[in-house]
């Protein structure tokens, strides 16, 4: 068995990016890379990373920080829930005073569940924790054979065993390291480069021709469609803009008047909507304009249909009365979604 820790280990220092994360024992940065990388390409996150740690270089500059900041700096990364949950958990160990030091304590954080504390706990103090992310699932679901699911109970149970056994306990964080990028540089989810592969000789895929079929996933992702329809309103200098407060996605960050139908709803059907009559005051007589028609903005288990109006008013107009006024100039101080920063790089 330490064959195979020894084998990537060997192709790990021979390959490895030179990440600033790896150079790191601190766990609060580490937490910080271990979140970004949730969900995110390493090349897109290392930007993210090295803006956030250098605008919160440790836990009490993140935990005395506003959440609408921390906002901000996520802003375009997706998985909102995870900025707001690193924000909270920060002010979790600044009222303890030190960064938790046990897997249990760290699992006890906001958002950290068990790959992540293993992967900190692991690289940050060299405790003996294997860490299983999507990378390590393929890797050695291919090289065992395993063609249980592992997205089921059992297959994620096999192949969590699977990497207890085969973690090098000396070298802990040098071995998960080295299986995570092995998986993400060289057996691969598309194309894995078998042919240049240290480990062939013994990979059970590869000899049954099992490559491409695993690892097996028992669930495909339901997405569901939305259709929102975005008012983008100028008073003069000013627009309106609200914070989406409801457990939905992207909770608290910025965007315009919204309303969302169960259907793509045509020009004509907008502008008889009574939420939209709701918003208008009776002096006012707007003209709206479609200016963006069905934009589509895929997430990842929902695609959004947006329709983009623009409205002129007043500058001392009663309607949207119940939105926060904001200087068109400064709407760039607030978080908003990609899809919204989109519209607006567009627009002014
Ligand atoms: S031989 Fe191919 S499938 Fe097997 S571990 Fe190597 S890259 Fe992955």
């Amino acid at each position: 068995m330490n064959d195979f820790s020894n084998t990537i280990i060997n192709w790990y220092e021979e390959h490895k990016r030179d990440l600033p994360w790896r150079k790191t024992k601190d766990p609060f940065l580490i937490w910080v890379s271990e979140i970004i990388l949730q969900q995110t390409r390493v090349e897109q996150g290392l930007d993210y990373y090295q803006r956030f740690v250098s605008r919160f270089p440790n836990v009490f500059k993140l935990a005395e920080a506003e959440e609408d900041e921390v906002l901000k700096c996520w802003q375009g990364l997706g998985y909102y829930s995870r900025a707001r949950n690193i924000h909270m958990a920060a002010k979790q160990i600044a009222e303890i005073g030190e960064f938790p030091k046990t897997l249990e304590d760290v699992l006890n954080l906001r958002g950290v569940g068990e790959y992540t504390a293993a992967a900190i706990c692991s690289f940050a103090y060299d405790m003996p924790y294997a860490v299983v992310d999507g990378n390590v699932y393929r890797v050695l679901s291919r090289w065992l054979g395993i063609d249980r699911p592992i997205d089921s109970g059992e297959g994620k149970r096999m192949i969590s065993e699977a990497a207890k056994m085969l973690l090098d306990k000396n070298r802990p964080a040098l071995h998960n390291q080295a299986i995570m990028e092995f998986g993400a540089l060289q057996c691969t989810k598309n194309n894995p480069n078998c042919m240049f592969c240290p480990l062939i000789d013994c990979c059970i895929a590869y000899k049954k021709g099992l490559v491409e079929t695993l690892p097996v996933k028992q669930h495909k992702t339901k997405t569901s469609n939305r259709y929102y329809n975005y008012i983008f309103v100028r008073m003069g200098e000013e627009t309106v803009i609200h914070k989406r407060i409801a457990d939905d996605i992207w909770k608290n960050l910025y965007e315009f008047p919204m309303i969302e139908t169960d259907r793509a709803v045509s020009e004509e059907e907008f502008y008889s909507l009574p939420q939209l009559h709701n918003m208008i005051s009776s002096n006012d007589k707007p003209v709206f304009k479609l200016v963006q028609k069905g934009v589509k903005h895929v997430l990842s288990h929902r695609i959004i249909y947006a329709n983009f109006y623009e409205v002129n008013l007043p500058e001392d107009s009663e309607s949207f009365k119940n939105y926060h006024k904001i200087k068109i100039n400064d709407i760039h101080k607030f978080a908003v979604s990609r899809l919204i920063n989109q519209f607006l790089s567009l627009t002014l």
